[in-house]
C-alpha cells in the first residue's frame, strides 16, 4: 500500500476520496478494491490496476502457534520482519519495525549487526499491522496492541513513526487506543523531549540495559554521545510533563550486567526517577545467531537474585515473557538473516 501513489491516483477526484479510501483499507481491511462499495465502480477498477491491495509475506509460526513472524518484501526488494504475539489474556500485539536495519549497532542486537539501509515510509510501517489485522479478522479478532520494538530505532524515523501512530490510533481507521501503543528507544534525549510535547497518550520504554556508563558504553555505542545521566534527566522531565509511567528495560546478560554489584548500582541509579512512575522490566536475553555474538543469557539463578535485590529496594520489577525464541522472533533477533 503506497499512500503517495494512492494520493496521486486520486488527484482528479474530490478531496474526500482519499479519506474514503483510507477507511476501507485501514478500517474495513479490504484486500480488493471491488469490495470498496463507497467508491464508484470505474475508480475501483482503476485502483485495482494501479494499486492492488494484496499483501504477500512469508509466514513462520512458533511451535505453540502463539507467535507468528512475517517477512515482508518492500517495493525496493528490501525485507523487514514483523511479529504477532498472541497473549493468553486475549491481547494480540504486533511488534513493528521502523527502519530497514539500524545504524546504532548495539552489540547485543541482531538488527544492529545488519547496518542501516533506510527508514520506512508511513505506509510501510502501518502495512505490518494491516497484515496481521487481516489475518486476525478471519477469526473475528483484532490487533489490540502495537509496540515499536522491531528493527530500527523509532526516533531516527520520528516523523513517520508519529504519523503512523496517528493512523493506528484514528477512530475511523484502526482505532487502537494510544495507551496500547508503545515506543521503545535506546534513549535519544531530543526526541524524548519532543515526544513529551506531542500530547499523545502512548507508552514510552527506555532500553537502559546497564547500571553505569562504563558498561553501557560497551553495549550501546550511542551511550558515548548521550550518557546515562543525560538520558535519565530527559526521562525525568518526560514523566513530569506527561505524568505517564515509563518502562525501563534491562536485558540480562551473563557475567556482564547481572551481578549483585550491578543490581545495587541500578538501585542507586533509578533513585533519580520518581518511584511510582516507572516500571523496571528485566528481559531474558535471546541470543541471536549473528557472528561474534559474545553475550549469553543470564542464568535463572542470577535473574532471580537480581530481581530479589531490586524488589528488596522497593523497585517495581517485572520479567518479560519470551515469545517466538525458536523462530528468531524475539527482541533483537529480527531480520539479521535477510538484509546483508
Ligand atoms: S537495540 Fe535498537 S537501537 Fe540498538 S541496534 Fe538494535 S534496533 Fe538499533
Amino acid at each position: 500500500m503506497n499512500l503517495k501513489l494512492l494520493k496521486n491516483s486520486l488527484k482528479n477526484e474530490p478531496a474526500y476520496r482519499f479519506k474514503q479510501c483510507q477507511q476501507v483499507i485501514w478500517h474495513d481491511l479490504i484486500d480488493d478494491w471491488q469490495k470498496a462499495f463507497n467508491l464508484p465502480q470505474k475508480l475501483r477498477v482503476e485502483l485495482n490496476q494501479k494499486i492492488p491491495l494484496e499483501l504477500e509475506a512469508k509466514i513462520i509460526r512458533s511451535d505453540d502457534k502463539k507467535t507468528i513472524k512475517a517477512l515482508i518484501t518492500l517495493i525496493d526488494d528490501k525485507k523487514i520482519e514483523t511479529v504477532l504475539m498472541r497473549h493468553n489474556d486475549g491481547r494480540n500485539t504486533v511488534c513493528v519495525s521502523s527502519q530497514v536495519g539500524c545504524p546504532l549497532g548495539c552489540l547485543f542486537c541482531s538488527t544492529g549487526q545488519v547496518g542501516y539501509k533506510r527508514n520506512l515510509e508511513i505506509d510501510e510501517i502501518i502495512t505490518q499491522v494491516l497484515f496481521f489485522a487481516r489475518l486476525l479478522k478471519k477469526e473475528n479478532k483484532k490487533v489490540t496492541n502495537v509496540v515499536f520494538m522491531g528493527m530500527g530505532e523509532p526516533f531516527l524515523n520520528y516523523d513517520n513513526v508519529i504519523e503512523a501512530i496517528k493512523i493506528l490510533n484514528n477512530k475511523d481507521y484502526f482505532n487502537i487506543g494510544a495507551r496500547h501503543i508503545s515506543i521503545s528507544t535506546i534513549g535519544l534525549p531530543e526526541d524524548i523531549y519532543k515526544l513529551s510535547k506531542e500530547n499523545l497518550q502512548i507508552n514510552l520504554a527506555i532500553s537502559l540495559h546497564a547500571p553505569n556508563n562504563k558498561l553501557r558504553d560497551k553495549l550501546i555505542p550511542l551511550n558515548k554521545k548521550y550518557s546515562l545521566n543525560q538520558v535519565l534527566t530527559v526521562v525525568k522531565d518526560y514523566i513530569k510533563e506527561t505524568n505517564r509511567r515509563v518502562m525501563i528495560e534491562y536485558i540480562m546478560l551473563k557475567d556482564f550486567n547481572d551481578s549483585e554489584q550491578a543490581a545495587n548500582q541500578l538501585v542507586e541509579l533509578l533513585k533519580y526517577l520518581p518511584s511510582k512512575l516507572y516500571l523496571l522490566n528485566l528481559i531474558l536475553y535471546n541470543k541471536g545467531d549473528f557472528l561474534n555474538n559474545k553475550f549469553q543469557p543470564s542464568s535463572p539463578k542470577n535473574v532471580a537474585l537480581f530481581k530479589h535485590i531490586l524488589g528488596r529496594n522497593k523497585i517495581n520489577v517485572t520479567e518479560r515473557h519470551r515469545f517466538g525464541k525458536e523462530i528468531d522472533a524475539a527482541c533483537g533477533q529480527l531480520a539479521n538473516k535477510y538484509n546483508h
